[in-house]
């Protein structure tokens, strides 16, 4: 007997939309196109953000101590918002960065990566309706949480100004216009994001730009989602000033960090959140709804990492300052080998990256016909094709009423082994030759 399910067509036409609303516009993305394309043609990938060294020993014995070291409890589940070592070494960590106690339980969560964190934050903040200011250039992934959440993101760029003196630019010269800024708040705004040092210029906000922003918080009574994951990547004796440390910032901010970022690590991808419980209660009921919590094997070996920090804090020794002053000289060397063959890279305050004007080479990279891609874009796959080294088009940063504004740069990651920035500064050597006997 045939029932009347069995008699239906093998693959009966589905009529209705499958897609929901809120993914919209957001189901593009730079990096499954760019990832793919250094892949195929770049010998030296200096684009996606991850260092190719590897981790700390400590850390990777810390991890193999977790998995092997006899307590067969770190296989199993562990508390939803965080292992209590870590959530317990974090606190007494962020006790001595804001100069504030800290209740690991309630004002400290651990989240998948830094990513989870930002998720969990805009899900629990933002209402149909609402308005989040981002500062342009971001991390691109504020655009699409926001409106998944039903938020409407409101851009505003650093502007930047060339120094006089015909030195190279520097991060610190990217600034926002005060009454531009102050123009984008108003009664629908709900929260501002900060990401200091920025991915992608390594922009550290100075305490004045900071104290610009949390005059503007707290008039408005505004949320700030403090995107803090490069926290120690700062360079030449400057100190990260922490939003959250300013008068009135508190209790209206959530601060975001990575241990991938922290640790060299970034597969590991365990992050947090810290704030006052008033904020994180929210942040924790989504993270409980959806992800529940991050490989407890994981956090474990986080936690012991920030243990060992924890008794060297400040000490030569401490990774927080091996790490920046490694990574300095590696800036300084990326700097030179880009100069060297006419771009003018913007000297980064921090973070792993550097943004490079590229607008010199207009005349080298051929016209697409029939296509509207910016030059940017068309400069690093040419760039890739023909030289084999990657980077990431800076416009890929904006929104996209603005990204035609900025198209003279891109993007290089320069936590990599010594032996990737000498392959890439032979490359530039070699394109340089080129260049002068061309
Ligand atoms: N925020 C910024 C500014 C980042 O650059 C990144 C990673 N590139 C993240 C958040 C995500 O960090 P995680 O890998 O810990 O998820």
């Amino acid at each position: 007997l045939q029932t009347p399910f069995l008699s239906l067509p093998l693959q009966a036409k589905m009529s209705r939309p499958v897609q929901a609303r809120r993914l919209e516009g957001i189901d593009k993305n730079i990096w499954v196109e760019f990832v793919k394309l250094a892949a195929t043609y770049s010998k030296v990938n200096l684009g996606q953000g991850f260092p190719d060294f590897p981790a700390p020993e400590f850390l990777q014995e810390a991890l193999k101590r977790a998995l092997g070291g006899g307590n067969h409890m770190l296989h199993q589940y562990t508390r939803a918002f965080g292992h209590p070592p870590l959530v317990t070494a974090l606190a007494q960590l962020f006790e001595k960065v804001l100069g504030r106690e800290l209740d690991p339980m309630t004002n400290v969560m651990v989240t998948v990566g830094a990513y989870q964190a930002l998720f969990c934050c805009f899900q629990a903040f933002v209402d149909e309706g609402d308005e989040v200011i981002i500062i342009e250039p971001f991390f691109d992934c504020y655009e699409p949480m926001v409106k998944m959440a039903g938020g409407t993101p409101v851009f505003v760029p650093l502007r930047p100004k060339a120094p006089k003196d015909g030195k190279l630019m520097s991060s610190a010269d990217w600034q926002l216009d005060p009454a531009e800024l102050a123009s984008k708040f108003s009664e629908r705004t709900k929260a501002i994001v900060l990401n200091s040092p920025n991915n992608p210029l390594g922009k550290v906000f100075s305490r004045g730009e900071l104290e610009l922003i949390a005059e503007l918080c707290v008039e408005h009574d505004v949320l700030c989602v403090s995107d803090e994951v490069y926290e120690w990547l700062v360079y030449d004796r400057r100190e990260l000033t922490r939003i959250a440390s300013l008068p009135g910032m508190w209790d209206r901010t959530v601060i975001i960090g990575s241990a991938g970022k922290t640790f060299s690590a970034t597969g590991w991808k365990v992050g947090w959140t810290v704030g006052p419980d008033r904020l994180l209660r929210h942040v924790r009921t989504v993270h409980q709804n959806s992800v529940y919590h991050c490989a407890t094997i994981a956090q474990e070996a986080v936690a012991q990492g920030f243990q060992r920090e924890l008794t060297l804090f400040g000490k030569p020794e401490s990774y927080f300052v091996q790490l920046p002053r490694a990574l300095q000289q590696k800036r300084d060397l990326l700097i030179q080998s880009l100069v060297d063959v006419g771009m003018k890279p913007i000297v980064p305050e921090g973070t792993y990256f550097l943004v490079a004007d590229i607008s010199e080479f207009k005349s080298d990279v051929p016209e697409v016909p029939n296509s509207d891609e910016p030059y940017d874009y068309r400069f690093t796959k040419w760039m890739m094709k023909n030289k084999g080294l990657a980077a990431i088009p800076l416009s890929a940063f904006y929104s996209e009423a603005h990204k035609n504004n900025y198209t003279n740069f891109i993007r290089f990651c320069f936590a990599k082994e010594e032996s990737t920035l000498k392959a890439a500064n032979d490359i530039l050597q070699k394109w340089k030759k080129e260049k002068t006997s061309s």
